[in-house]
């Protein structure tokens, strides 16, 4: 057994390590006005963050063109021709919106392929974010870096085109716009995105690609980023997902190749007011232009042609360096790992270093350990959520006391392992219970290798494992010093993945932490299982985890700056003349009870067309609302009639009233054929056929009350049976409402529309009328005259 100063000479290195390991996450500071004008400032920089978050900038808001011209000038100050791409695009996701991207270009020497630097600038629409993070902080690390760059009066190869795209938010319109009818999208060789998730952090490289990414990573690692943050598993996982960033229209479209910079700790921030320049965190525009600027060099002198392949790599950053080997490395590596651990472990029983049966009983404090770690975790988090339901408003998953939480279930977990250990370690050779982690670890690395082939890199730390029982076999009396430090590995791989995965993926993955720390645990246990007080580290960590629930319970509340999140909707359903109060929350609040009463009705009823939202938010309450004169949408048709088996229907919306979004449903059962917006095609069309998952036609976002129209196929027997929703972002601001503005602890809830006055109304049209408008025939508008009974409203 280790004397006790070096268990605490120990846990010391351990801590040591891991402030060192997310110390070297990111840059500590920020580069400084005062930096000479050939270096990257991010002072500097933030000048252009404070501008574009001075206030919401989405696609149609009153400021959208003002921080479109404010980017046009920037460009124009750095002597550059700036071009303005007008398009509208129907993205995959049936959003229509007219966008305008901010092109620029500057000539390389000698020209093959084209490195493009890619940030959007409209910000999250109906939530009031003033997109600071996300993204003025992707335009303002571009403008800064290509100001430096051409004050180094650098010399390139490769011509740089600068895409300021819009309208990601709505749909990554922008960004299809360019890439499927701009000329020079045919010439772009990689593309570099910034982009950000919340509003701190580390950023992570996530490399976007249609086939390997051996020459991608290559090139990536050559580059020398100073704090290159990124690893296989998350490129993975990441290909597994229905990823949604303007690389990815990049990829998809013309198989151009990329790289994604994010940042994405304070998830609760994303998308929210709280997106502003005060919650910006500076260190992480510095860490985003440590990747950009020895990129830009790199890339703009590299055959651009060259970065595709069919290979992989598996990759991972440890604390000043980047690590990357060929996917074909993985079996061999395996195998011989595997053989490894047979022949130690047997020469161990054989020298009788090493006893069967206590061998056999190692496997009853690890699995102990993950099982009742794991539900403490699960269910430990659920009943949180069940003791703070207001938690569940903020949909992201992770309320402002969330890295508590991580920290106080990491001791619990911690906890949980010392007790079984100091349970179950009952002779002083801890070594026999250091070989069933290491035969755990190579199951799981063969379950990796067949089913998540990017974590490979986890059979590292399990190659020092064996060499500490090798070591120790042939030499028991091997000093802790030595397996200490073969201990490093372990933590420089696992820990990260204890914090990334609840940051990354919400709360609800507290139990894969807690897996992970079991892992590491186990990994070290030639060093945690030797602590003569295993017992009393045991209550130590319990102590420390329980200091952070209480920690977590103080913060627990809302304020200003960190407020909850809520929702007020304004409903009318034009066919029954009912009006509604309609909110998302879950928890009600003072400001939602003024509207919603103190007992408000579950709002199932007005969730049958469903807005697809990025959780799937359906109305949680509704109320009675008091009638106001707001205008219901009508229809013009501009023609409808059958054309062999065709019944053809052209027709114009109309809003009756400035909105900010119209929303178009019709069954899903009808077979939709050549569906035009505005003369505009889904970019996913197959063929004629028109492809949507649910009711939703079309979602319009009309830009200055810009009108639609639509036309568009369907059999000639169908009937034509309509829902049109108008909505306007200015439930708060409109003369016929007087509510009053949110308190301070509360701010517009993300990711759904909100704030909003919503109109609907359905039109049904059993047979065609046959008449062809604006063609010397008569006009023929769709009133109300032509809903049927069966058809009004209430739709349960
Ligand atoms: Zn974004």
């Amino acid at each position: 057994m280790m004397k006790n100063y070096q268990s605490l000479l120990s846990v010391l290195f351990i801590s040591g390590l891991i402030v060192l390991l997310f110390y070297r996450m990111m840059p500590q500071d920020y580069s400084r006005n005062s930096a000479s004008l050939t270096e990257f400032s991010t002072e500097r920089a933030l000048k252009h963050v404070k501008k574009i978050a001075q206030r919401p900038h989405f696609v149609g808001s009153e400021n959208h063109p003002e921080v479109k011209n404010y980017l046009v000038k920037e460009l124009e100050k750095l002597g550059l021709d700036v071009q303005i791409q007008q398009s509208a695009i129907l993205s995959k996701w049936h959003n229509l919106v007219e966008t305008e991207n901010i092109i620029a270009r500057i000539k390389g020497s000698n020209s093959k392929k084209s490195l493009l630097l890619l940030s959007h600038y409209d910000s999250a629409p109906h939530t009031k974010s003033l997109g600071a993070s996300d993204d003025a902080n992707g335009l303002a690390v571009i403008l800064e870096g290509i100001r430096t760059f051409l004050q180094q009066k650098q010399t390139h190869q490769n011509d740089i085109i600068i895409l300021f795209s819009d309208a990601e938010e709505v749909g990554l319109n922008g960004a299809y716009a360019f890439v499927t009818e701009h000329p020079w999208a045919k010439e772009v060789g990689l593309v570099i995105n910034f982009e950000a998730r919340g509003s701190s952090g580390p950023s992570m490289m996530l490399a976007e690609t249609e086939g390997g990414n051996a020459q991608l990573i290559k090139a990536f690692s050559d580059a020398g980023a100073t704090y290159p943050v990124s690893n296989s598993l998350m490129y993975s996982i990441y290909k597994m997902l229905p990823n949604d960033t303007d690389l990815t229209a990049f990829r998809e479209k013309a198989a151009v190749p990329g790289f994604n910079f994010a940042f994405i700790d304070d998830h609760f921030d994303y998308h929210t007011v709280q997106d502003n320049y005060e919650n910006f965190t500076p260190e992480c525009l510095e860490h985003q232009a440590t990747y950009l600027m020895p990129l830009l060099t790199y890339f703009s002198n590299t055959d651009l042609t060259q970065l595709k392949s069919v290979n992989d790599e598996v990759y991972f950053s440890v604390p000043f360096g980047f690590i990357h080997y060929p996917y074909s490395l993985n079996l061999p590596l395996l195998l011989l790992a595997i053989v490894l651990f047979f022949v130690i472990t047997i020469i161990g029983l054989g020298k009788h270093v090493l006893d069967f049966k206590e061998v056999i009983r190692g496997f009853a404090p690890l699995f102990g350990s993950l099982i009742i770690s794991a539900l403490l975790a699960f269910f430990g988090w659920k009943m949180i959520q069940s003791l703070y339901p207001a938690y569940q408003d903020i949909l992201q998953g992770f309320p402002y006391n969330g890295h508590r939480y991580i920290v106080a279930f990491g001791f619990i977990t911690l906890a949980v392992c010392f007790w079984f250990y100091a349970f179950f370690i009952k002779s002083t050779k801890v070594a026999n219970y250091f070989v069933a982690p290491l035969f755990t670890f190579l199951i799981l690395n063969g379950l990796i290798y067949v089913y998540l082939e990017g974590a490979s890199f986890f059979i590292i730390p399990v190659y020092f494992g064996l060499l500490s029982l090798g070591l120790f076999v042939f030499n028991p009396k091997i000093k802790w010093i030595v397996l200490l430090l073969l201990s490093i590995p372990a933590l420089f791989i696992f820990i990260p993945f204890v914090s990334l995965f609840p940051i990354g993926l919400g709360l609800k993955m507290l139990a894969g932490s807690a897996v992970f720390i079991v892992l590491v645990f186990s990994l070290l246990l030639l060093v945690f299982g030797k602590f003569s007080n295993k017992n009393t580290w045991g209550w130590l960590c319990f102590l420390v985890g329980f200091v952070f629930f209480i920690l977590a319970h103080t913060e627990s509340g809302f304020e200003k700056g960190k407020a909850k999140p809520t929702s007020l909707l304004y409903l009318s359903e034009a066919n029954t003349s009912k009006t509604y109060w309609a909110t998302y929350d879950k928890v009600l609040d003072s400001w939602t009870k003024n509207y919603l009463g103190e007992n408000p009705v579950l709002a199932r009823q007005l969730n049958k067309n469903n807005l697809t939202s990025k959780y799937n938010s359906g109305f949680s309450f509704m109320a009675e609302a008091p009638s106001k004169a707001i205008p219901a949408p009508s229809i013009r048709f501009l023609r409808d009639t059958v054309i062999g088996n065709y019944r053809n229907v052209k027709m114009e919306i109309i809003a009756n009233r400035p909105v900010n979004r119209i929303d178009v449903f019709l069954d899903n059962k009808i077979k939709i054929h050549n569906f035009r917006a505005n003369g505009v095609q889904a970019i996913n069309q197959k063929g004629s056929y028109f492809v949507r998952k649910d009711s939703r036609v079309l979602n319009y976002y009309p830009i200055q009350n810009k009108p639609l129209i639509v036309q568009f196929q369907i059999a000639k027997d169908e009937k034509l049976q309509l829902e049109i929703m108008t909505s306007s972002f200015d439930l708060l601001e409109n003369e016929l409402f007087t509510i009053p503005d949110r308190p301070a602890e509360l701010m517009p809830m993300p990711f759904v529309l909100n704030d909003a006055i919503i109109v609907k109304k359905k039109f049904f049209k059993a047979k065609p009328i046959l008449k062809i408008a604006g063609e010397q025939v008569e006009q023929t508008t769709v009133q109300d005259s032509i809903i049927t009974q069966k058809d009004s409203l209430d739709a349960n």
